[in-house]
């Protein structure tokens, strides 16, 4: 019988990638999300790639009474856990809506789990809980130290995590570190939908390309890189989503375990190559200035990526070029 998965912020972005990924798994799906940064659209466009609608309810993580409701109405193994606020800069200004609702979200998210007796978590953290990289690649065992709220919301939930591993029998987590997230189902179903001007890179240079916005401002082109701009490990949200189904796997297999593992690529590329690689696959123009560095940026950052292979038995398969083209796909379907 196909096991039931609450994905919580299922309507987001990694969220509705993971919830195909799972469904096209065998997985039975039951999405949890406020939609304070996603649409009722999005669980229609997951029906449209899989001929299966999530089950869904709309609620906040931190509505005690919603939670228990969707825990008696559905026999619920395992959670996989994205809802939660994801920008850095605003959360330097509003700290305490980050710590409600990533900290406090993510513990009673857990303690209706613990009512419940569901043991199964998946958690998204961030390659943000490094800071900035003593040594690349990035290993697991990196030590961790975060320079803003967002930041520092991932290496509590992370620790809370460990807290309760250790204290309780029978916990099977799994903590996993994101490196740079991009590119869209290629169905150019569903995407990223970034509300405003997008902070980071991809969307924003989507929409350069597109004409939506004239120019890219390159912050800083003086790093100890390559050709001076930030090297980043950029990942396939598709193939993000199938590491979240190994981790599944894994976590189904285990009697109880804590695993931290990074899911990238392993291999890092710079702004410029990014929107080198755009042009080519839009056929675009991207015009960029370089202006200075950005506040808390660093230079350079991609994963180790052997534990991954190891425990899970996961790589990411799809390269830079795949990535543009999805993303530009998606950028065209949104555009009217
Ligand atoms: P997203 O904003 O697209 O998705 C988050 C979803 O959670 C949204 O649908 C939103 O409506 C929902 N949500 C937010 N707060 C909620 C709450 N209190 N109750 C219920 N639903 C709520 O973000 P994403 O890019 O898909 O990120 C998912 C997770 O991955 C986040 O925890 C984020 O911090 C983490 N992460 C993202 C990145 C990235 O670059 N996108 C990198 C590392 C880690
Ligand atoms: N970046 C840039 N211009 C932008 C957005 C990002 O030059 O408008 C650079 C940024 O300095 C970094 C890289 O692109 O080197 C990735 O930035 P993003 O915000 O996407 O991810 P993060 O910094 O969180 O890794």
């Amino acid at each position: 019988m196909a096991l039931n998965v609450l994905v919580t912020g299922g309507a987001g972005f990694i969220g509705s990638h993971t919830t195909v990924a799972l469904q096209q798994a065998g997985y039975q799906v039951v999405v949890l999300d406020n939609l304070c940064n996603s649409s009722l659209a999005v669980l229609q466009r997951i029906e449209q790639i899989t001929g299966i609608a999530p089950g869904f309810v709309q609620a906040d993580i931190r509505d005690q009474h919603a939670l228990e409701a969707v825990f008696q109405a559905h026999k619920i193994s395992a959670v996989i856990h994205f809802a939660g606020l994801k920008a850095v800069g605003e959360s330097t200004q509003k700290p305490l809506d980050y710590y409600d609702n990533n900290v406090n979200g993510s513990v009673q998210l857990l303690l209706a789990m613990q009512q419940a007796k569901i043991k199964t978590f998946i958690f998204s953290s961030s390659a943000t809980v490094y800071g900035d990289p003593q040594e690349l690649p990035i290993t697991e065992q990196h030590p961790r130290s975060v320079t803003n709220p967002y930041g520092h919301t991932k290496l509590v939930v992370e620790d809370i995590l460990e807290s309760i591993y250790k204290a309780e029998t029978g916990w099977r987590i799994a903590r996993l570190r994101y490196f740079n997230p991009v590119g869209a189902h290629p169905s150019a179903l569903i995407g990223e939908s970034p509300q405003g001007v997008p902070n980071n890179l991809m969307p924003y240079v989507a929409q350069v390309a597109m004409g939506q916005r004239s120019t890219l401002q390159i912050f800083g082109n003086d790093y100890d890189t390559p050709d001076g701009t930030g090297v980043r490990d950029y990942i396939h949200v598709m193939d993000l989503a199938q590491g979240h189904v190994a981790a599944l796997h894994y976590c189904q297999q285990q009697e109880q375990d804590l695993l931290t593992v990074n899911l990238g690529t392993g291999q890092g590329y710079s702004v410029l190559d990014m929107v080198r690689t755009f042009e080519e696959v839009s056929q675009a123009k991207v015009d960029y200035e370089i202006v200075a560095r950005r506040a808390g940026d660093i230079a350079a950052c991609w994963a180790d990526t052997t534990l991954a292979k190891q425990k899970l038995g996961w790589q990411a398969s799809k390269n830079i070029k795949t990535m543009c083209e999805d993303a530009w796909r998606w950028q065209l379907a949104m555009t009217p």
